[in-house]
């Protein structure tokens, strides 16, 4: 198959609902939501028969790394925490290449969008060395070259050490958010306010990775009583202080982050591995706490963050992953956690509503399977993925399996 491919009409698809339905699209838009049967076949090219698919929004990932994504090989980092993680990166950044940054990236994100992401934010480091913008041209390229089959955005993860005229720099070179790590500085509090100055002036957004610690400095009241009444889209990564937090005071930040409507993008897997080390035993989750957030109306989200690298051996960067790890580990519903990697994710990136809705951006996930605890389950590799209304990944597999000995008495689907 050829792609990408435009579509203009999805057949046979079953909706979270249970509902089958025709999809009209017209260029990026949804244009009708019919029941099955109903819509004529216009044009046979652009017509996708969804019969035993399940049609979801594209899901959306709002915190990645793209610039450090797939080097865990080449580095052979020890396990460790946050600060053993750091060390080796800042080690390898000084021997590698621009086009070894580009690679890596590019590959992760084709890997994400054949899952079914068509939209991600990625941070980028800006470096120590002699060429402090390395990343940032490498992932600008990245995002050049992928344009019309995601979304990329950008964000100059700006360290306590890195001045104020390379983030300006980052900016120029067409970097589209500020970011930074305010809780690792000496004065965190300093470094917050310079950051978000600096974004004031550039008219930019701002994603800052937030009290990624289980017992550091709390910074997330400061940031959301900063940006009160702000236009900007703003939003806070990781806030894992915030979940050893006592409760009330856990519950006034929370009011304050709803007062501001800050983001919070929680990000499981990485903290999962990278908190913790520490207590041997009752190991802490060091997790964001999603339930609280999300029963007081927070803008809350969740992102893949680190794919096999110092800060995260393991994960593939798929949705239904995170997914799934904010209901065993972060204890939300199966549909409040897909909704975290999908439209609600697309709501903290400042992007268009998405999915089976009239008039909405024409951003699907079709895979194989009946239901969203099953997909979310099984995790099927089998994904038509559509972005702004055309066929952008196609993966189909083809499996064998034994025939038991021993014929069952009953036989169901396997
Ligand atoms: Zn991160």
């Amino acid at each position: 198959m050829i792609l990408p491919r435009p579509i203009s009409l999805l057949r046979n698809a079953t909706l979270s609902d249970g509902s089958r339905v025709d999809v009209s699209i017209t260029a990026d838009l949804v244009s009708a939501v019919e029941p099955a049967g109903s819509l004529d076949v216009l044009d046979a090219d652009a017509t996708l028969d969804l019969d035993g698919y399940f049609l979801l929004p594209a899901t959306a990932d709002p915190h990645a790394h793209l610039d450090k994504s797939r080097s865990w090989d080449a580095i052979q980092p020890p396990l460790g925490d946050l600060m053993s993680a750091i060390g080796s990166w800042r080690d390898y950044t000084a021997v590698m290449s621009e086009d070894d940054v580009a690679d890596r990236a590019r590959a992760q994100a084709l890997a994400m969008l054949a899952k079914g992401t068509t939209a991600i934010r990625s941070h980028i480091d800006i470096l120590n060395g002699s060429d402090p913008l390395l990343c940032c041209r490498a992932l600008v390229r990245v995002r050049d070259e992928l344009s019309g089959l995601l979304d990329l955005e950008l964000v100059v993860l700006a360290g306590p050490d890195v001045p104020d005229a390379q983030i300006d720099a980052a900016l120029d070179l067409g970097v589209d958010l500020v970011g930074g790590v305010p809780h690792l500085a000496a004065d965190p509090e300093a470094d917050l306010l310079r950051l978000l100055a600096i974004a004031e002036r550039r008219g930019v957004g701002v994603d800052l990775h937030t009290d990624e610690s289980l017992d550091g400095p709390v910074t997330l009241d400061l940031l959301a009583r900063a940006v009160r009444g702000w236009t900007q889209n703003v939003s806070a990564g990781h806030c894992v202080r915030l979940g050893t937090l006592p409760a009330e005071e856990r519950a006034r930040i929370i009011a304050e982050v709803v007062q501001s409507k800050v983001g919070i993008i929680a990000n499981p897997i990485t903290n999962l591995y990278l908190q913790g080390w520490q207590h041997s035993t009752s190991t802490p989750r060091g997790l964001t706490p999603a339930r609280e957030l999300l029963d007081a109306g927070a803008r809350f989200a969740a992102g893949a963050d680190n794919v096999r690298d110092p800060f995260n051996p393991l994960g593939s960067g798929d949705a239904f992953e995170t997914a799934m790890l904010l209901v065993v580990a972060g204890h939300l519903t199966i549909n409040e956690a897909f909704a975290a990697v999908s439209t609600a994710a697309r709501e903290v990136m400042g992007l268009p509503l998405a999915g089976a809705v009239v008039g909405a951006q024409a951003e699907f996930l079709a895979v194989r399977g009946e239901s969203l605890i099953q997909v979310v389950a099984d995790a099927p590799a089998d994904r038509l993925v559509i972005h702004r209304g055309t066929l952008v990944a196609v993966t189909t597999v083809t499996s064998a399996v034994a025939i038991p000995a021993i014929r069952p008495q009953t036989v169901s689907a396997p």
